[in-house]
């Protein structure tokens, strides 16, 4: 009986030594989130392990890029605040998937239209779980949110007089969605920054539902921009920097994986 709990406890160990070197690896890498960055007046703004991006829409207004992991959101409020603006200042929330660490304040801005592209509203709405190793894991609980303009791939959406480019990026989830705001690309989870500054590389496979079709989302994602002749400025993650190369790391990385 010693013997068999030593060996149950030796396996529980190993196992729980390969799950923290699978997710310490995924953080190792890439580049650190550049809270406070500025471009065309679109504002990086670190919550812990996430950015949530300010968008301005019209005076006194604007649009976030995700909710954040604080329920509280007590980042996105300093910022707010800087601005001399209240959480009512919040228009709309573009989500670039459900994963919970995405949408976690979006209760804290009630004149906010939450929205996200069609596959991944009900994981928004905490009505189904999400797919990936780890996030499969967690309990479905429901978010009590809900989402009042779902986006079809390809689709332009205007804020006020913003236009915005949406473009389905399944993989990472099957909703995930990017986004180009005024020649600013956000990928939300489908790819971090490289902790080289140049180069772009896949969100980790532990958290995503599949990294194959993530790689080829990006690929046609860089294809339609190409061929559109859209000028990038900057690519911003979620979770890591913010590249300020133009459309190269994503063309890059569409040329080694396609
Ligand atoms: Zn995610």
């Amino acid at each position: 009986m010693k013997r068999f709990l030593k060996i149950v406890g030796l396996v529980i160990l190993v196992l729980l030594i390969v799950a923290i070197g699978a997710i310490g690896s995924a953080f190792i890498g890439r580049q650190a989130i550049a809270d406070g960055f500025e471009i065309n007046g679109i504002r990086i703004v670190k919550d812990g392990i996430v950015s949530v991006a300010v968008v301005p829409i019209a005076p006194g207004e604007v649009a976030l890029i995700d909710a954040g992991n604080d329920k509280t959101g007590k980042a996105v409020l300093a910022e707010l605040a800087r601005r001399q603006l209240g959480p009512d200042a919040v228009k709309a929330i573009l989500l670039t998937h459900g994963h919970p660490d995405h949408v976690a304040a979006i209760k804290v801005f009630p004149d906010a239209r939450v929205l996200a592209l069609g596959p991944d509203v009900a994981l928004v709405e905490g009505l189904v779980g999400a797919h990936g190793p780890l996030p499969r894991l967690m309990p479905v609980v429901p978010t009590d949110v809900k989402v009042a303009h779902a986006f079809m791939d390809g689709e332009t959406y205007t804020l006020n007089q913003v236009p915005v480019r949406v473009f389905g990026v399944p993989g990472h989830t099957a909703g995930s969605a990017a986004y180009l705001i005024d020649g600013v690309l956000f990928l939300g989870d489908a790819a971090d920054a490289a902790s080289d500054g140049n180069t772009i590389r896949q969100s980790p496979w532990i958290f995503s539902d599949s990294q194959a079709q993530d790689r080829a989302s990006l690929v046609r994602l860089d294809q339609t921009l190409l061929k559109d002749g859209t000028d990038v400025k900057a690519i911003v993650f979620a979770h890591s920097g913010v590249l300020v190369k133009g459309l190269a790391p994503l063309t890059e990385f569409a040329q080694k994986n396609q």
